[in-house]
């Protein structure tokens, strides 16, 4: 089998879809996409698929290594977002050809179900109880939020009690029935996110993710010594080289890669098992569309450590599309009781509609995240 055609293509509300097409007439889809980046990283995709065009997909460790190391330059988000849907689409033609999941090739499941959240308020997170309430009387129990507003490096007192006020009425309205995230999204400096997760502890959220930026990584492990709240990272970590470090200077209880942005497939499963040897639970981080969650099922039903999905459906960025679109086999991708069930179709287990993809791809418009403003004047991180 030969690789013998690589297409984009851009859909709503801010996604980049691969179709890998071969002479076999197998096709695999992946998704190499950073958000708001998705054309940089398409002429990145085009770039690397000189290494792809002619070659058998079937040899993913090798294409992997010559698309990784074969540029001399590597890493980084646009680089390893294109490897990361390339590598997604040849699992896809592997289990396809081979007629199993890719959970299958890797090894097997080692559970029956995979514990997923949803998505609850916005960008600013202030209508967080009508949003709990309502998903709460569907079942739905375990949840992320935005933990804060965008903060000053050293915030007023108000900010800061803005932020917990929130987090206590959650627990003053539904008590325990409910588990949380609370997502910083790096807009907490050092100094404040002492004093925020500090005054977070009696609340006891399931975790804070981001609670700083990755480039202030190595302050993780003074921040998880000063609180009991597990610490959460890694949707801005792109390899294992880059967990390498996380994982040996300790602090974080979960790592969040995410599949279409930290080697695919192939290297996520490795950097799985780098966190189990350090007892760090995996939750790969998926606010994208359905390949990439496509991706992540893959990969949680055949690591031990794999605890918590993230998934896109009815999340705040999904204003054209939502996550099930596009795809036919809806049914496999619902959340029962919290749970994903575990994929049984060959390849990634998604059933991408064609018809559709190329529909929307004619009337989509790039993606940009807010620029949020300080008071005075200064950029705030988003
Ligand atoms: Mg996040």
């Amino acid at each position: 089998m030969k690789i013998t055609r690589m297409q984009c293509y851009h859909v709503a509300p801010r996604w980049m879809f691969l179709k890998i097409e071969t002479d076999a007439g197998i096709t695999g889809w992946g998704e190499p996409v950073l958000e708001g980046r998705a054309h940089t990283v398409e002429t990145a995709v085009h770039e690397l698929s000189e290494y792809l065009i002619g070659k058998d997909p079937g040899q993913i460790n090798d294409l992997w290594q010559t698309m990784y190391r074969g540029g001399f330059y590597r890493g980084g988000p646009i680089l390893m977002s294109a490897l990361s849907g390339i590598d997604q689409a040849l699992w896809d033609i592997k289990g396809k050809w081979l007629g199993a999941p890719v959970a299958t090739l890797l090894g097997g499941q080692v559970r029956e179900r995979m514990r997923s959240y949803r998505w609850v308020g916005g960008d600013r997170p202030s209508e967080v109880i009508a949003g709990m309430q309502t998903l709460l009387a569907q079942g739905i129990d375990y949840f992320k939020l935005n933990g804060c507003d965008q903060m000053a490096m050293i915030a007023s007192s108000r900010a800061i009690d803005d932020a917990v006020a929130r987090v206590a009425e959650i627990r003053e309205t539904f008590g325990h029935t409910v588990e949380f995230g609370l997502d910083f999204h790096g807009r907490v400096s050092m100094p404040m996110a002492k004093v925020l997760i500090h005054e977070l502890e009696p609340y006891r959220p399931l975790f804070i993710e981001e609670p700083v930026l990755p480039e202030q990584a190595n302050a993780y492990a003074r921040l998880a010594a000063q609180t009991h709240i597990p610490l959460a990272a890694g949707e801005r970590l792109f390899s294992r080289f880059d967990f390498k470090s996380v994982l040996e200077a300790g602090g974080l209880a979960i790592i969040q890669p995410d599949l279409s942005h930290a080697g695919g497939i192939s290297e996520c499963f490795k950097i799985a098992a780098m966190a189990e040897a350090y007892d760090v639970a995996f939750a790969p981080h998926c606010p994208l569309g359905p390949i990439a969650l496509a991706a992540c099922l893959q990969i949680d039903f055949c690591c031990w450590n794999a605890t918590l999905q993230e998934h896109s459906m009815g999340m705040h960025y999904n204003q054209q599309a939502d996550l099930l679109d596009y795809v036919h086999n809806k049914a496999d991708f619902m959340v029962e009781q919290g749970f994903f069930k575990a994929p049984h179709l060959p390849g990634l287990g998604v059933q991408i509609d064609e018809d559709m993809v190329l529909a929307r791809s004619q009337q989509s418009q790039p993606w940009r995240n807010p620029l949020w403003r300080h008071e005075d004047g200064s950029l705030a991180e988003w």
